[in-house]
C-alpha cells in the first residue's frame, strides 16, 4: 500500500540512528505546513528529549530539515515551560492546583453565561494543534459551552486562500497536487511567497523542476532569496496583485496563449474575464504595479506558452483587503491555460501554520462544521447533530470571526478561552487588542509558554508540547499525517484534549466528551466529516501508518485517498465547471499620503514561527535573528539620512515603533519591510491596518501607510 510519489521521493531506505539508552519517536515538525518528518531522540530512562534525527522514510522532506526544524525539539525541556496551573491573585499569576483552576473556570463560565447568555463566552483557538484538538474545540464550543463565538488564528493566514479556492474550484485544499508533481512543471509562478525562507523544504521541489528546464517567475515586492533565483522577478508595489494578474491575463488572451478547449468544456466566466482585462494592458498595469512593461509581457508569455505549470502563492497575496480577489485572479492563470488536474499542473497555497490545513477543516472556524460543512446548511447541521447525539437546534449558528471577536471583548463577549494562540502579537493594531483582553471579566489561556497574551490571563493552564502529542495533522498538500507523542506530561501539565473533556464534565456536558485517546476523537471526526468536502471517513491511524499519510478526500475503507484533485476535470460545482472570476483592481484599504508617504509590509524570517512565542525562546534561533529590523532601500534611506544600524521611528496612524535600519536593495524604494515575530514594544502589529477582507475577514497585514523619522540614538544605546 502506498502512493507512487512516496517511492519517488524517498532518498534512501529508512536508516534510523539509534543510540544506547535512547529511543526514536517518529513525528512531524511543528513549525510550518510542510510537516517534515523527523525522529525525536528520547532517553529511555527519564523520557527526556535530547535531540533530533532525520527521517528518510517520509517522502515530503526525505530527511532534510530547515533551521527551525532542527531546533524545534529544544522546546521540550525548555526552562520557561509552564509546568503547573496559574491563577491571578492580587494582580499576579501564582501557582495553583488543577482543582482550584478548574473550579474557578467552571464557576466563571456559568456566572458569565448565566448573566449574559451563552454567546458571552467565546473561544479563540489555534491551528498549531492536531486535527483531534481542532475538532474537539469546535465541538466543545457548540455542545460544551453552547456558544456561537468560536474562531481561530488561521483566520489571519489561510482564510483568503480558503474563500478563493472555494469560489474558483469549489474545494479548499492547500494544494491541488502532491508536492512531488512540482518537478514536472515547465513553469512555476510563485506569488507573495518567500518560499526559500518560509517553506524552505519546498525549494528542493522547485530545484527539481528547474533541473528539468522549468522557468521560475516570482511575484514579490522584495528581491527575496526566492526572487534572487527567478528567471523573471515581478517586483510589484504591495497590494497590486489583482492588477498584475489581470495584466498577465490580458497578454495571454491577446496573444492567444489560452486553452480554448479547456475553457469551453471545463469553465464558466471566460467571456466576462476577457472583457474585463481588455483595459489591463501592460502599460496601464505597469503604472499601477510599478513592474516594467517588458517583464509583464515576458512573464505572461513564459506562463502561457508552457505546457505544464503551477501557480503558487502565500500570505503576500492573501493578507489584503482584496485577498480573495487576488487568490481567484491568480487561479485564473491556470484555468485559462488548462494547467490543472494533471502531473505538473495545478494551484497551491503555502500553508504557514503547522496544521493550517487541518485546522480549518473540522469545525473551529465560526462558520463551519466538520468536513468543511457550512454551519448554515440545514442538512449539514442535521447530520453533525446526529453524530454528536444532540438536537439540531442545540448547534448555534455562525458567530464572529477572529478579529471581530477580539473587538467584541468586554462588550458582547465577557469571557474568553484562548488556546494555542498569541493574538496580542499576531493581530493588527495590537495596542487595541491589549485593551480588549484587559476588558474581559474572565480570561483563561492554555499554553506551554507564558506568551504576551497569557501574561494578561486570569488563569493559565499548562499544555503539553507537540512532541508529547499523539494525533494527526494535515499538511500543505492535503495529506493527513500521523504524529506520535512521547508518553509523558512534564510537571503538572496536561494534554489539552483531556482538559477540555474535564471542563465539559464539570459543566454537566460530559456525556458528549467521553474520549479516552486522540484516536477515539479522530474516529468520531471521521464520521462527522463523512460526506463532507474534506471527507476523512476512510482514514484510520492504521492506514496512516502504512501509507505515510493519506490525501483527503478518502471516503471509504477501500480508498487510498486522492493525491491529485480534478484529474477527471470535474470541479466541485453542480455543473462540474471551474469558475473563472473577474475582479477589477481596487487597491489597498489604506493609501499612502503626504503625511504617511511610505508603504509598510510585514512578513516572516526563516528563524521564527508566527508570534515567536516558541522560537524566540530557542537560543540557536534567537542568535540568528534576535530582534526585528526595518529594511529600507538605499534611496529611501538617503532621503531620511539614515545609515545602516541606526534607529528609525516608523509611525502609522495607529502607532509607532523604533527599529534598527537595515539598508538593502532587497526592498522597493517606496516601501519598508519589517518581520512580525516580536511582542510588546517590538511588535510591528502596533502599526498594521485592521481593515478586514469582506469575505474572508483576514486583516490587511501586508499594506499600511507609514512615515519614517531618524532617531538620534545608536543600536547599542537602545538594545544594550
Ligand atoms: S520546512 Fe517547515 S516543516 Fe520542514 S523543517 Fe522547516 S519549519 Fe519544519
Amino acid at each position: 500500500m502506498g502512493h507512487a510519489q512516496n517511492k519517488e521521493y524517498s532518498q534512501r531506505d529508512y536508516d534510523p540512528i539509534e543510540r544506547d539508552g535512547e529511543e526514536l519517536i517518529s513525528t512531524h515538525c511543528c513549525f510550518c505546513g510542510m510537516q517534515c518528518g523527523m525522529n525525536i531522540r528520547v532517553k529511555k530512562e527519564d523520557k527526556s528529549v535530547v535531540g533530533v534525527e532525520p527521517r528518510y522514510d517520509f517522502p515530503m522532506n526525505g530527511g532534510r530539515l530547515c533551521p527551525k526544524g532542527v531546533a524545534a525539539y529544544r522546546q521540550a525541556e525548555h526552562q520557561e515551560r509552564i509546568l503547573h496551573p496559574l491563577i491571578r491573585k492580587n494582580g499576579k499569576l501564582e501557582k495553583a492546583t488543577w482543582d482550584e483552576a478548574m473550579d474557578l473556570i467552571v464557576s466563571k463560565i456559568q456566572e458569565i453565561q448565566g448573566e449574559h447568555g451563552k454567546d458571552a463566552f467565546g473561544i479563540y483557538s489555534g491551528s498549531s494543534m492536531t486535527n483531534e484538538k481542532c475538532y474537539l474545540m469546535g465541538k466543545f464550543a457548540r455542545i460544551g459551552l453552547g456558544t456561537k463565538n468560536i474562531d481561530y488564528n488561521g483566520r489571519y493566514c489561510m482564510s483568503s486562500a480558503s474563500v478563493g479556492f472555494n469560489q474558483s474550484l469549489g474545494i479548499d485544499r492547500g494544494g491541488t497536487n502532491p508536492w512531488s508533481d512540482i518537478k514536472f512543471a515547465d513553469v512555476l509562478l510563485l506569488a507573495g511567497s518567500n518560499t526559500a525562507e518560509c517553506h524552505p523544504l519546498s525549494m528542493p521541489y522547485i530545484w527539481g523542476a528547474r533541473d528539468r528546464g522549468a522557468k521560475l517567475i516570482v511575484v514579490d515586492p522584495r528581491q527575496t532569496k526566492t526572487a534572487l533565483v527567478a528567471d523573471v522577478h515581478l517586483d510589484l508595489r504591495p497590494g497590486t496583485d489583482v492588477a498584475l494578474a489581470n495584466g498577465l491575463l490580458h497578454v495571454m488572451i491577446k496573444e492567444d496563449l489560452v486553452d480554448q478547449d479547456f475553457i469551453d468544456n471545463h469553465t464558466t466566466g471566460f467571456e466576462e474575464l476577457k472583457e474585463l482585462v481588455q483595459s489591463y494592458n501592460p502599460k496601464y498595469v505597469s503604472e499601477i504595479t510599478g513592474v516594467a512593461v517588458e517583464k509583464i509581457i515576458t512573464a505572461a508569455r513564459i506562463f502561457g506558452q508552457a505546457k505544464n505549470g503551477f501557480t503558487m502563492f502565500a500570505r503576500g497575496v492573501e493578507q489584503h483587503a482584496t485577498g480573495t480577489d487576488a487568490v481567484s485572479s491568480y487561479t485564473n492563470l491556470c484555468l485559462v491555460t488548462g494547467k490543472i488536474g494533471r502531473k505538473g499542473s495545478g494551484v497551491a497555497t503555502f500553508t504557514g501554520q503547522g496544521n493550517g490545513q487541518g485546522g480549518r477543516e473540522h469545525g473551529q472556524k465560526t462558520d463551519q462544521l466538520p468536513g468543511f460543512r457550512k454551519i448554515t446548511d440545514p442538512k449539514a447541521r442535521e447530520y453533525v447533530a446526529g453524530v454528536w447525539g444532540v438536537d439540531e437546534s442545540e448547534i448555534p449558528g455562525p458567530g464572529l470571526s477572529a478579529f471581530e471577536m477580539l473587538q467584541a471583548l468586554g462588550t458582547e463577549i465577557k469571557g474568553l478561552l484562548l488556546v494555542c494562540s498569541n493574538p496580542i502579537v499576531s493581530s493588527p493594531s495590537v495596542r487595541d487588542v491589549g485593551e480588549y483582553l484587559k476588558s474581559l471579566d474572565f480570561f483563561v489561556c492554555m499554553d506551554m509558554f507564558l506568551s504576551e497574551s497569557a501574561e494578561l490571563a486570569d488563569v493559565v493552564l499548562p499544555s503539553t508540547v507537540w512532541v508529547e502529542d499523539d494525533g494527526t495533522t494535515t499538511n500543505v498538500e492535503g495529506r493527513v499525517l500521523r504524529l506520535r507523542g512521547i508518553d509523558r506530561t512534564p510537571g503538572e501539565s496536561k494534554r489539552d484534549w483531556k482538559v477540555i473533556c474535564e471542563i465539559a464534565e464539570r459543566l454537566g456536558r460530559g456525556q458528549y466528551f467521553q474520549f479516552n485517546s486522540p484516536e477515539e476523537i479522530f474516529n468520531e471526526l471521521r464520521v462527522a466529516s463523512k460526506g463532507g468536502i474534506a471527507d476523512y471517513s476512510g482514514i484510520s491511524y492504521e492506514k496512516l501508518d502504512k501509507m505515510q499519510g493519506v490525501f483527503w478526500p478518502c471516503p471509504s475503507e477501500e480508498s487510498e485517498g486522492t493525491p491529485r484533485l480534478f484529474e477527471d476535470l470535474k470541479f466541485n460545482f453542480p455543473d462540474g465547471k471551474a469558475r473563472i472570476l473577474s475582479f477589477e483592481y481596487k487597491g489597498p484599504n489604506e493609501k499612502t499620503s503626504k503625511e504617511y508617504p511610505v508603504i509598510l509590509t510585514t512578513g516572516r524570517v526563516v528563524f521564527h514561527y508566527l508570534s515567536g512565542n516558541q522560537t524566540r525562546r530557542i537560543d540557536s534561533l534567537r542568535a540568528f535573528c534576535p530582534d526585528p529590523y526595518v529594511e529600507i532601500h538605499p534611496k529611501l534611506a538617503e532621503k531620511y539620512q539614515v545609515s545602516n544600524g541606526e534607529t528609525v521611528k516608523v509611525t502609522s496612524p495607529r502607532g509607532s515603533i523604533e527599529l534598527v535600519a537595515k539598508i538593502t536593495k532587497i526592498t522597493r524604494e517606496d516601501m519598508v519591510f519589517v518581520p512580525y515575530h516580536w511582542g510588546k514594544t517590538l511588535a510591528i502589529n502596533h502599526l498594521t491596518n485592521p481593515a478586514l477582507e469582506p469575505k474572508s475577514k483576514i486583516p490587511e497585514f501586508k499594506v499600511c501607510a507609514v512615515k519614517l523619522e531618524k532617531v538620534k540614538q545608536t543600536v547599542g544605546e537602545k538594545h544594550g
